[in-house]
């Protein structure tokens, strides 16, 4: 049975002692593959140079959203040598979150719409398909999205769902796969299946109805440890735990999940 982790940070500073044996402990578990997901142009750059040092590493290289009114939309040109190395695979994460953080807030909505047309046009430009984060702004983005696929631009992934049905026929209806992380376990046993009001169950109820051949795996390492390690430093090898729940939630086995997810992954990001 193996897997591929389809989203995770590693060369985040969490991982800046044990990112090998990180890497060891996934492989252990069965990742066959990885993607290195870059979040801003210095990580970008690293999670590129992870991949070319590990094998079964891959990378994807974007600016967050979280970022828009740190860069210029002049940097993602910057970005674009960096996009033609070998072993990159995607262009993100990019998208729009316009959730308001304690840390940051939320960055101006027009910055963030602005960077994430810069990088649909490098996804574009250079054929590959993207790595979406959306929080709080799907209005905002089914447009954007759809613009992008009528003008050319290859579909990919919406990483770390946490839309509702009606967003997730949209996902779907433009040609994307849609990837869960372990936040997706994070609700009461009790609410499994019923469509309940919070957002967990709202995650379950489309991790259940959706077809398998659209649904991706990732971890979103450092972050978002599943259950049963909630609250935890989490890392690949813990991708284990969310396949499983999915398998119980739709009725599968853990093996069926691994292996069509497996299958997804590469189509996607055409990694055979
Ligand atoms: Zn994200
Ligand atoms: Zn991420």
């Amino acid at each position: 049975m193996t897997f591929i982790d389809t989203h995770c940070h590693l060369q985040f500073e969490a991982f800046e002692n044990d990112a090998a044996s990180a890497i060891d402990r996934a492989k252990k578990a069965g990742c066959e593959a990885l993607i290195v997901v870059g979040a801003m142009l210095d990580s970008s750059e690293k999670a590129v140079a992870f991949a070319q040092i590990h094998d079964g590493l891959f990378a994807s290289v974007g600016i967050h959203p979280h970022h828009a009114d740190k860069v210029s939309v002049d940097d993602v040109n910057t970005l674009e040598p960096l996009a033609k190395q070998e072993k990159v695979v995607a262009i993100g994460e990019i998208g729009l979150d316009y959730h308001p953080y304690e840390s940051n807030g939320m960055v101006d909505k027009e910055v963030q719409k602005r960077l994430l047309l810069a990088q649909f046009s490098l996804a574009r430009r250079l054929s590959l398909p993207i790595i979406i984060h959306c929080r709080d702004a799907w209005t905002d983005l089914f447009p954007l999205v759809a613009q992008y696929i009528e003008a050319g631009g290859k579909p990919g992934v919406f990483h770390c769902w946490s839309g509702n049905k009606d967003d997730a026929q949209r996902a779907l209806d433009l040609g994307f796969f849609i990837s869960f992380a372990g936040n997706l376990t994070y609700s009461p046993r009790r609410s499994l299946g019923e469509g309940g009001s919070d957002s967990s169950s709202t995650i379950q109820t489309v991790a259940k109805t959706i077809p398998l051949d659209r649904i991706l795996l990732e971890t979103d390492s450092p972050y978002l440890a599943p259950q049963p390690i909630r609250g935890t430093r989490n890392e690949p090898a813990f991708i284990i735990h969310t396949a499983e729940f999915i398998a119980r939630l739709r009725g599968t086995s853990v093996e069926a999940v691994a292996h069509t997810t497996t299958a997804n992954a590469k189509r996607v990001f055409g990694l055979d």
